[in-house]
């Protein structure tokens, strides 16, 4: 008998969705971004006892369209991708439709919308594990969307376990993931809170509608802060014929076939004096056009640089990387966390020597003799 067979289509979803989803912050960061991605001047999470009971994010967006309840947590649906070329000229963070799916499956989960045209009546969807909708009610609502998920992987008693075990560590690593995404999001209200049980609802950090994330800084790092930043504001080429080695072919650096291309890193970072309190926590937040991002060589490259100017500490990093979007691929891990830079050690080398300058710029910068 064949003992080769195809795993039921339920454990398929369930072990893909825990792919998507594999933590607190993943249900976050696909809220958040799909609030973004509708539009949303006005984003509030809010938290019940660290996440634990419930995580709520509501937004002012489009709001979602009756034709789209049916589909809308159905794997791999998405209005904002239809075939993989699209991905190349992507200009949202969702794409692969995954996230409303896999947190149908690892949690209690409902969404509530409205659109401008609804009044103040919004919808309420409530959805089976599979996806599938199961029931719409109306409710009073304001335009947008909220999506509100309950006792994240009820399902999966070992992460459930994980989870209530690092709930406090996990909810502040979910706070430093949402200030970079209020930090970036420049014209947007930002806010924060968690209800701990039998206690009051605290605000962790808000913003206002600010125009620049200048601004959006003092909101959640205090004013202070901002007195031991300097402006991160880096500009090169990048000549991929002339390295050696490189053929255009391999080196796709966006419609420009021949020629170069312009990098632009702008932000914010610690001024290289020594001995300066940071008045800053210690934090380094890295974006690929406004996406928030794990980038450890570039990261690298920043500190590296920087300890070169001030031995003592590491610098307060706010930095976004202006890139073509041929020029990186987000699709390399199911969190979408992971980008991968095409050509990266070309990029880091001309980032290394455009920091020196900048630094070397500064007039409050330490000269190397004293250093030593
Ligand atoms: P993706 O973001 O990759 O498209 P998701 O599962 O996160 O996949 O969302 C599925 C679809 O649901 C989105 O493409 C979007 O059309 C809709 N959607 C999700 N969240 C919101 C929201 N907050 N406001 C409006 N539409 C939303
Ligand atoms: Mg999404």
């Amino acid at each position: 008998m064949a003992t080769i067979k195809p795993i039921e289509g339920r454990s398929v979803h369930q072990i893909q969705s825990g792919q998507v989803i594999v933590d607190l912050i993943s249900v976050c960061k696909e809220l958040v971004e799909n609030s973004v991605d509708a539009g949303a001047t006005s984003i509030e999470v809010r938290f019940k006892k660290n996440g634990l009971d419930s995580i709520e994010v509501q937004d002012n967006g489009s709001g979602i369209a009756p034709d789209d309840y049916e589909t809308i947590a159905l794997k791999h649906y998405t209005s904002k991708l239809s075939t993989y070329d699209d991905l190349s000229s992507l200009q949202t963070f969702g794409f692969r439709g995954e996230a409303l799916s896999s947190l149908c499956a690892l949690s209690k989960f409902h969404i509530i919308t409205a659109r401008a045209s609804d009044g103040a009546r919004g919808t309420r969807l409530e959805f089976e594990q599979s996806g599938k909708l199961k029931s719409t009610s109306v409710v009073a609502a304001k335009q947008g969307t909220t999506v509100v998920v309950e006792t994240l992987f009820h399902n999966l008693p070992v992460r459930r376990k994980e989870l209530e075990k690092n709930a406090k560590r996990e909810y502040s690593k979910v706070l430093e993931m949402l200030q970079a995404y209020a930090c970036i999001s420049t014209g947007v209200k930002f806010s924060v809170s968690n209800q701990v049980p039998k206690g009051k609802k605290m605000v962790a950090f808000a913003t206002n509608s600010n125009p620049n994330t200048r601004e959006n800084l003092a909101n959640v790092f205090g004013a202070k802060a901002l007195l031991t930043l300097i402006p991160l504001s880096l500009e090169f080429e990048m000549d991929p014929s002339n390295r050696p080695g490189s053929t255009q072919s391999v080196r796709n650096w966006g419609t420009q076939e021949e020629g170069s291309h312009t990098v632009k890193i702008v932000g914010h970072i610690s001024r290289p004096v020594v001995g300066e309190g940071r008045g800053l926590p210690d934090r380094q937040m890295f974006f690929v056009n406004s996406r928030p991002c794990n980038l450890p060589q570039v990261r690298k490259a920043f500190n590296e640089v920087y300890k070169s100017y001030n031995i003592s500490q590491s610098p307060f990093v706010f930095a976004d990387i202006k890139l073509d979007t041929n020029a990186y691929d987000v699709n390399v891990s199911p969190d979408k966390r992971t980008i991968m830079l095409h050509d990266q050690a070309a990029l880091l080398e001309s980032l290394r020597d455009a920091l020196a300058e900048l630094f070397e710029g500064h007039d409050q910068s330490v000269p190397q003799a004293q250093l030593l």
